[in-house]
């Protein structure tokens, strides 16, 4: 059975005024209703970590995958007790040289300022089940950079998180969904097991566990818009 891998950014009170990327932060309310959509069809909310039995295992069960790009400082505050209230685990990918720091990536496109978790945030998000995955250093467009410095993008921040958690690190996203078949390469040779893209449909066993497709979730999706995404895509 296909696994939705759902994709969100920010879940904050969107900001009043049209601004680029406005789309990207999902209501709170609107989180706990779609998460409670979940229950309610039956789904387990998983981290990507959690889901890869039943993605590439076998391991039989509903599961629809919970993913944040970015490690912001909202999701620990509004989405983190809405996914223990259901009991669901979730990956959050993080740039390593923001932690504690904000979009900087973000700034020249408008995006307003937004806080990222800081290391003791991501420590009690690992503490409490949920993923810490690897989104670079500086959430820098990789299909862009020389082969070196996509190399030490990709490398060096699992290692930091590795160091800071003391845990295994397995799971990347690439910014902005750029990737290629050389880019793969690189990441599973740094010794991730899987990464995301931003490629949109849902996740079958038959897909490289390098490539693995999302969908994301926007402000103004409504029920039925979240529930052909889970059901449909
Ligand atoms: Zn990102």
């Amino acid at each position: 059975m296909p696994i939705p891998v759902l994709l969100y950014h920010q879940i904050d009170i969107p900001p009043r005024h049209r601004q680029p990327f406005r789309s990207m932060t999902v209501h709170p309310k609107r989180f706990r209703s779609q998460m409670a959509w979940l229950k309610r069809l039956g789904y387990q909310g998983l981290s990507l970590r959690d889901a890869l039995p039943y993605l590439y295992g076998g391991k039989q069960g509903k599961v629809a995958v919970i993913t944040f790009d970015d490690g912001f400082e909202n999701v620990f505050r509004t989405a983190l007790p809405i996914l223990q209230e259901f009991g669901f685990t979730a990956t959050n990918y993080f740039v390593v040289n923001q932690l504690g720091g904000y979009n900087q990536w973000d700034q020249k496109i408008g995006v307003p300022r937004a806080s990222c978790m800081s290391i003791a945030e991501m420590r009690e998000w690992a503490e409490l089940g949920h993923e810490v995955g690897s989104h670079t250093l500086d959430h820098v467009h990789l299909p862009q950079q020389s082969e070196a410095d996509a190399t030490m993008q990709i490398r060096e921040s699992r290692e930091r998180l590795e160091d800071i958690l003391g845990q295994e690190v397995i799971s990347f996203a690439y910014p902005y969904g750029g990737e290629n078949a050389s880019l793969r390469k690189i990441v599973a040779e740094a010794g991730y097991r899987n990464a995301t893209t931003t490629e949109k449909r849902r996740a079958t066993s038959s897909d490289d566990p390098f490539g693995i497709p999302r969908l994301t979730v926007r402000r103004n999706d409504s029920w039925l818009q979240f529930l052909h995404k889970l059901l449909m895509r």
